[in-house]
């Protein structure tokens, strides 16, 4: 294909087709699914998605952050396809293959920190979260669980419990997971402790201990920290430098492990393997999936050797770790490795030096952040009173979908960049000079 045969609107969408399987859908699946705007996709190649009705779009939310390699990467696909003709399926919690051993080898190898880690392999990224929280208070025989305003674990009930960047996601389902709390996380935009000073004073570090660990909780039935090293649902927030440094001091004072869930901002995406990376610290725990298998289904929590102590039989899966699963993730890996890690990193610096220039154009734009393709931008109703301008985004993202890019919003009035990590300088330019044309067309 051509390269620039995208984007191209040929039908207004939905176009007839796409008004088909809507129509379909909204009869028969369950009523939770949020479903953004009605994008019916046939197929895809690389950064380009075409719908039912032939238009073609330029994706820059990646199935939120997922279709790393893009669409139909051919060195995944023919992976999938050799592991699919030798076996589906054996189960890895009970039986052998090359491909589970070599892929949790291989993220042991790249995942951050000296000590020697361990693997275990889920379907999800919720998954993943679920097995920390258990090998959490397993390993260390506390029950406590700290976790940050905006965050996003997942939706099973012990990750959502940890969740907190959406009320509605909590409402119905109570009684949660007990002993859990959130702290503020390092929003410097719109921080309660260092807004309006020059730097980050770390005051939303210092308020777990001295509010959280003398009025409420001893530190000492503390068995986990949950953090995101760039918070994904919550509005794509990047904390101010030293900051994840600070959480692990926080840790080691107390004996707490600390669990970096780069479901999202893993493998690749930031410009590094891990996000953690970017500070040199390494988490006790580290949680990948997303972006992990290019779109099949793999999550893994990859844990230090000296805290799993759990014993043969204490956690499992019938599925985690499928073979032709590991096969997408060992190809992904490779090709991240191979140059998309490195493209992540130019590409991601195009894209804030464009996205900075739009803020100069554009009043509504309070905020330009991010690392390599994770990107955000925070729309504002006033600059100075920095209110959210939710309306905004949404209609952002809809238009933007009906002229052939599609979009995603993060947080309360946060627009998040996450394409593949396969997109090249028209791309990026083409995604930003059509933000730009909507908001001219919004102002
Ligand atoms: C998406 C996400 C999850 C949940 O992953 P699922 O695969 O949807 O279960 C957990 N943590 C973070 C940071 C995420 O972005």
């Amino acid at each position: 294909m051509p390269a620039r045969e995208y984007p191209r609107i040929i039908v207004p969408p939905p176009g007839p087709r796409a008004r088909a399987i809507v129509a379909r859908d909204a009869e028969w699946t369950s009523t939770c699914y949020i479903k953004e705007y009605p994008l019916v996709v046939s197929r895809g190649q690389g950064v380009m998605v075409e719908d039912v009705d032939g238009n073609r779009y330029l994706d820059f939310m990646a199935g939120i952050a997922v279709s790393s390699t893009g669409y139909g990467h051919p060195k995944v696909v023919a992976a999938v396809k050799e592991a699919a003709d030798r076996f589906l399926h054996i189960c890895g919690s009970d039986f052998y293959y090359e491909g589970m051993a070599a892929l949790c080898e291989r993220l042991a190898r790249v995942a951050p920190g000296p000590s020697k880690k361990r693997v275990f392999l889920t379907n999800s990224g919720t998954e993943a979260v679920e097995a920390a929280i258990k090998l959490a208070r397993y390993a260390t025989g506390r029950t406590a669980i700290i976790a940050f305003r905006g965050a996003f674990h997942g939706r099973t009930t012990g990750a959502v419990t940890l969740t907190s960047s959406k009320a509605r996601q909590h409402a119905g389902f109570g009684p949660l997971l007990p002993d859990v709390h959130h702290v503020p996380f390092a929003y410097r935009y719109r921080c309660q402790f260092c807004s309006g000073q020059a730097a980050c004073n770390r005051g939303c570090v210092d308020i777990i201990e001295k509010e959280l660990f003398t009025r409420q909780l001893d530190p000492h039935d503390v068995a986990a920290i949950f953090f995101e090293p760039i918070q994904g649902e919550g509005g794509y927030i990047v904390p101010p430098p030293g900051y994840l440094t600070s959480l692990r001091e926080l840790c080691d004072r107390y004996g707490i492990l600390l669990v970096a869930d780069e479901v999202q901002s893993g493998i690749g995406r930031t410009g590094k393997m891990f996000a953690c990376e970017h500070e040199g610290i390494e988490p006790d725990i580290l949680l990948t999936a997303k972006g992990l298998g290019s779109g099949m289904p793999i999550g893994a929590m990859i844990s230090s050797d000296s805290i799993t102590t759990w014993k043969n039989g204490a956690h499992g899966s019938t599925f985690g770790g499928n073979p032709v699963c590991c096969a997408a993730a060992l190809a992904t890996l490779d090709l991240v490795e191979g140059g998309l890690m490195a493209n992540a990193a130019r590409m991601g610096e195009r894209l804030m030096a464009r996205a900075s220039r739009l803020m100069e154009k554009h009043p509504c734009i309070g905020d330009v952040r991010g690392r390599g393709l994770m990107a955000g931008i925070e729309f504002v109703k006033d600059r100075d009173t920095r209110e959210p301008a939710a309306e905004l985004v949404n209609e952002l993202v809809q238009r933007a979908f009906r002229q052939g890019l599609l979009l995603l919003g993060a947080g309360k009035s946060t627009l998040r960049l996450a394409p593949p990590l396969v997109v090249d300088e028209n791309d990026v330019d083409t995604a930003l000079d059509m933000i730009d044309a909507c908001l001219a067309e919004l102002d």
